[in-house]
């Protein structure tokens, strides 16, 4: 899971995106960088490791990023070496037609294929990631035009993606034709902006920029998918390329990853959450004396939950803001004391009382077992658990990093004993069926839950398991 933004003809740009990246830090903390276009030229792009605030700290944007024009990414790998300075994004490269560079949300699942067909044919890599897949098939189109371009290369690659493309003719925005991702624009006086959640439009209100105030941001609209839209000039030019008749939103975005003041896929993430804890409150028979969140993600549900099941709510867990989310990062030993780093109990609110947990979702188990230890230290007399999304018991392959089935712990422990494991006296899931409900996609029309059923949404080339 990344992020992606872009602005054009927006003054000072690069200062822009940043700003709309620190915003949607949430998606990825591993990497961050910034291209920009000044002059009729794309300058160097600034990348590093680290979070926005740690890359950008000693940057002159001014000097180093000068224009009207920049795209961004903050990076959670996903695919490719996250130690490898060459998986960093923005990814540049020269084609016959000019400069290029180009930002990505989403994992390619025919990307070793594609790796391999290239090196049969003579390509130099650079990277591991697949993003690169992009640049290479634009390359190779035998196109002149941008867009033509990534149509050929998006015809070549299959999977989830949410792409900006920068030339020096301006902005070229991509969306896979099943829509996995969430991508977001909105006018910007005479430009426009891009990014993955709307949250990075809200933080530029009234924004005081060295060149004055940035115009006032409106027709804010998701890109849908299988589209390319092309921002070169006043207008936006909106091409539909491919309209599948379902979606294949990724659930996950309204459980977990996006941020609850955000709308993705068109639907708020905060009503949303609040209708898993609800639906999930509604049948809790389990007599605690107190709900509490894991906070921020499930600060939400638990609040629903906790209303619809009649139990006080309190805010029990608390949590520093000076780390990270520890789901994203990445190592088993990292994400542990990230943990312990991040979560605090109130001893007096949780000393002799039974205690019900509601989270998000339970992955690799990491954060529940350490967060059950800590309850009981504290004085817990139960621990309860309420998970307000079905069991997590398949990789994701469109981009979130559940790459193996041995790390699920859901898929390695029957349901009975799953409790114990967790040191949990009762541990009661979200249904499949629940969760459409939540969604309000009974059918499913609309989402992507293959983590939670094992069914693949779309067609795949040579999945992993
Ligand atoms: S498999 Fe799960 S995490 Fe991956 S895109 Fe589908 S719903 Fe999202």
């Amino acid at each position: 899971m990344c992020a992606i933004a872009g602005a054009f003809n927006v003054p000072n740009a690069s200062l822009v995106v940043r700003h709309m990246l620190f915003a949607m830090q949430h998606r990825g903390q591993d990497g961050a960088g910034i291209v920009s276009s000044h002059a009729g030229r794309l300058l160097p792009a600034v990348r590093g490791f680290g979070g926005v605030d740690h890359v950008f700290a000693d940057i002159d944007f001014d000097t180093r990023l000068p224009g009207l024009t920049a795209i961004g990414h903050v990076r959670y790998p996903t695919s490719g070496d996250p130690k490898s300075e060459a998986n960093l994004q923005p990814m540049e490269a020269r084609r016959r037609s000019g400069d290029v560079a180009i930002v990505h949300n989403g994992n390619l699942t025919n990307a070793r294929v594609r790796h391999h067909d290239l090196e049969e044919a003579g390509a130099i890599i650079r990277s591991t990631s697949d993003t690169e897949l992009f640049l290479h098939f634009m390359a190779r189109s035998g196109e002149s035009d941008t867009a033509n371009q990534l149509l050929a290369a998006g015809a070549k690659l299959e999977g989830a993606y949410a792409t900006l493309t920068l030339t020096q003719e301006g902005i070229f925005a991509m969306t896979d034709p099943w829509g996995f991702r969430p991508l977001v624009m909105a006018r910007c006086g005479d430009g426009y902006l891009f990014a993955s959640e709307p949250i990075a439009f809200d933080v530029l209100d009234e924004l005081e920029l060295p060149e004055g105030t940035l115009p006032s941001i409106t027709d804010v609209t998701t890109v849908p998918q299988g589209t390319i839209v092309r921002v070169t000039g006043g207008e936006a030019y909106v091409q539909t390329y491919m309209r599948p008749p379902l979606s294949r939103f990724c659930a996950f975005e309204h459980i977990y990853f996006a941020h609850p003041a955000s709308t993705v896929f068109g639907q708020s993430v905060n009503a949303v959450r609040e209708r898993l804890g609800k639906i999930l409150g509604w049948r809790n028979t389990v007599k605690a004396d107190l709900v509490t969140a894991v906070p921020d993600s499930s600060n939400a549900a638990a609040h629903a939950f906790a209303q619809a099941a009649g139990i006080p709510f309190r805010f029990a867990i608390t949590r520093s803001h000076y780390t990270g989310r520890t789901f994203i990062k990445p190592g088993q030993k990292a994400r542990q004391l990230g943990v312990r780093a991040k979560f605090q109990i109130v001893r007096e609110l949780v000393k002799g009382k039974s205690v019900l947990i509601v989270d998000d979702s339970i992955v690799r188990g990491t954060t529940t077992q350490k967060l059950v230890k800590m309850l009981r230290r504290a004085g817990a007399r139960e621990v309860h658990m309420a998970i307000v999304s079905p069991p997590v018991v398949h990789p994701c392959h469109w981009g979130i990093d559940t790459p193996e089935r041995k790390e699920l712990v859901a898929s390695q422990i029957e349901q009975g004993a799953l409790a114990a494991h967790l040191g949990l006296d009762t541990l009661t899931y979200l249904t499949h069926a629940e969760l459409l409900e939540a969604l309000e996609d009974p059918k499913q029309d609309r989402h992507c839950t293959t983590c939670f059923t094992r069914v693949k949404p779309i067609h795949c080339h040579k999945l992993p398991h």
